[in-house]
């Protein structure tokens, strides 16, 4: 046996940060930060930012930062900020006293800006955008040097500061990074690094006219913290050079840029401008609509933390990008739970059922277990009387060959109860079966009939007479296309909603206890699914979003997978 039990690292970002641990680079330091712009709520894509970010200074004994990249104040929000933090500490990780803004950089950026012009390193540049647009050049082709590349350092100094100074219109000017118009990379191609902007910030308020771009304001940020692994997405391999560019010119503390693949989802969307267009245009109620990938809509959906730490942690960390199951995310819910979540009898299309044969009046109280998966959760009281519900869908009057529930003259069993066979049913005028008149038999109290006999199937019930009458509203995917990167022909992705990707059932019929049941609690209706209570909720009018149905087609793959490793 060896005598080390150290895991080998997970994945190869971990790899990395290991190996600069053991050889002492950045004195054997872990330092990340998770950078957010609040420009918007997060998505289930930054929750695997986070964990990763978070976690891998937890692993190796260092400190991650919440940082918000806030440089465009014409798109950002304290309404932003406030839900990121609350995001993030929901999800179970902490900055502790390390919450850090770029716009606290201003002053210090600006400071680098004029080191940068005194090196020969960055100018003021007076082309329109249009025209440094034309003069970036293209993948193929190399970009132009602009006419105004070599003024002369005193000059820049001159410009820059009446830049600062608002004497000049939006647009008029630029300052510029001093590189190669001919580099591959066109992020190299002396980038833009500050610009007029007239608007206020959410933190600076009036103070600037110019902000400093994002390549240029987070490696300083970075910098700045002392971060020793800038972790982030695969799109910035692009800006790598740059980010290095900065750095190497301003001769100060050097963190590594990181990038890893970024989390995608089948029947998603996760680009904030598409989140907010959803938001804006009312096709979902807000942010934390519970059919949105926002960690807001997944909390009121009832997911719980853990199964989004589980789910990235499933996912792992990757070089190239791929797109994830959405299954995948519900399984790691059902996962969670299954274990925890109690269970209650909740009819969703409630049928009425006399038992003719139950003695009128009489309430018997039946003991059910609160959860099978967890012996401590104990057992309950469920009442049953001579009025019952079932679910409609329980009940066939011309079954199918396969279908094996209640149906006329066939017997099935209720939960916790008895066994019950269905004598007659009762229409109204458009012959739909709004009655059934069943019969018990008082020998099967509990489940089990003495003379051995038995049936195909339980179901779930409640006593009409205790009943809480509760809302339930059920989803299905917002999309209907399972790629949604990959646009047909003719088609933009607002053709994909999904219409039915809400129904609202009123008048659903719970059992007593669930009266009791807080904003945010979560159950197990049986055989219905897992649900969440609503914050739409009012004493007395429940209201309750399905989380996600029992059926787990990953569940199979899982065990299969468990079995052969
Ligand atoms: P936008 O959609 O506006 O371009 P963004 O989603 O990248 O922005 P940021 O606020 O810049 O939003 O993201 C904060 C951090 O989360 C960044 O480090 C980014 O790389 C990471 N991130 C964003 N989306 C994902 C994703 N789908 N998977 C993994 N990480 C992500
Ligand atoms: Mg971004």
């Amino acid at each position: 046996m060896a005598t080390t039990d150290i895991a080998p690292p997970r994945d190869f970002v971990r790899e990395i940060v290991a190996e600069d641990c053991k050889s002492g680079k950045y004195g054997g330091r872990v330092h990340t930060r998770f950078p957010p712009e609040p420009n918007g709520y997060l998505h289930i894509g930054h929750s695997k930012s986070i964990w990763l970010n978070f976690g891998v200074a937890q692993e190796f004994g260092g400190l991650c930062n919440l940082r918000f990249d806030d440089t465009n104040p014409a798109k950002e929000e304290v309404e932003y900020v406030e839900s990121i933090k609350e995001d993030v500490r929901w999800l179970g990780f902490d900055w502790d006293d390390r919450l850090y803004y770029a716009s606290d950089y201003f002053e210090r950026l600006y400071d680098f800006a004029v080191q940068l012009i005194k090196k020969g390193k960055a100018y003021v540049c007076d082309l329109s955008p249009e025209q440094m647009r034309e003069y970036r050049g293209t993948l193929t082709e190399p970009g132009k040097e602009s006419p105004w590349r070599n003024r002369s350092v005193e000059e820049n100094l001159d410009l820059f500061a009446r830049m600062r100074q608002g004497e000049f219109e939006e647009g008029s000017r630029t300052l510029r990074a001093k590189i190669d118009m001919a580099s591959p990379y066109i992020s190299m191609r002396d980038p833009v690094i500050y610009r007029i902007l007239k608007t206020a910030h959410h933190r600076t308020g009036e103070q600037w006219c110019i902000y400093p771009m994002y390549d240029f304001t987070h490696c300083l940020s970075d910098s700045i913290e002392g971060i020793t692994h800038s972790i982030c997405t695969l799109e910035f391999e692009n800006n790598h050079p740059l980010y290095d560019w900065f750095l190497d010119q301003l001769e100060v503390f050097h963190p590594l840029q990181i990038e890893f693949a970024r989390l995608e989802l089948t029947h998603t969307v996760l680009s904030k401008r598409k989140l907010i267009q959803l938001v804006r245009d009312g096709i979902v109620s807000g942010w934390d609509d519970p059919r949105m990938p926002t960690i807001s809509g997944l909390r009121r959906r009832g997911y719980t933390p853990e199964s989004i730490r589980a789910f990235n942690e499933r996912n792992g960390v990757a070089k190239t990008n791929s797109m994830v199951d959405i299954g995948l995310l519900e399984h790691a819910i059902r996962e969670d739970l299954n274990k925890r979540a109690p269970r209650a009898m909740v009819v969703l299309r409630p049928l009425r059922v006399v038992i003719d044969n139950y003695p009128e009046g009489l309430v018997e109280e039946m003991d059910a277990i609160n959860n099978p998966e967890d012996p401590a959760a104990g057992t309950r009281k469920v009442p049953f009387s001579k009025v019952l519900y079932i679910e409609q869908e329980d009940f066939r009057e011309d079954p199918p060959k396969d279908f094996y529930r209640l149906a006329p003259g066939r017997e099935v069993r209720l939960r916790y109860a008895y066994f019950v066979r269905c004598e007659s049913v009762v229409k109204d005028d458009r012959g739909q079966v709004v009655e059934l008149h069943c019969t018990y038999d008082p020998a099967t109290r509990g489940g089990d009939a003495p003379d051995g006999r038995k049936v195909k199937s339980t179901l779930h019930w409640v006593s009409a007479q205790h009943a809480v009458p509760v809302t339930a509203r059920l989803y299905e995917l917002l999309f209907t296309k399972e790629n949604m990167n990959d646009m047909e022909d003719g088609h933009t992705w607002t053709d994909y909603l999904n219409p039915n990707s809400l129904e609202v059932l009123t008048g659903c019929q719970a059992e007593p206890m669930i009266a009791g049941a807080k904003p945010g609690e979560r159950f197990q209706f049986e055989r219905m699914g897992y649900f969440c209570v609503d914050k739409d909720s009012q004493p007395g009018a429940l209201v309750f979003n399905r989380t996600v149905t029992l059926r787990d087609p990953y569940a199979k793959i899982e065990k299969a997978r468990k079995a052969s490793s």
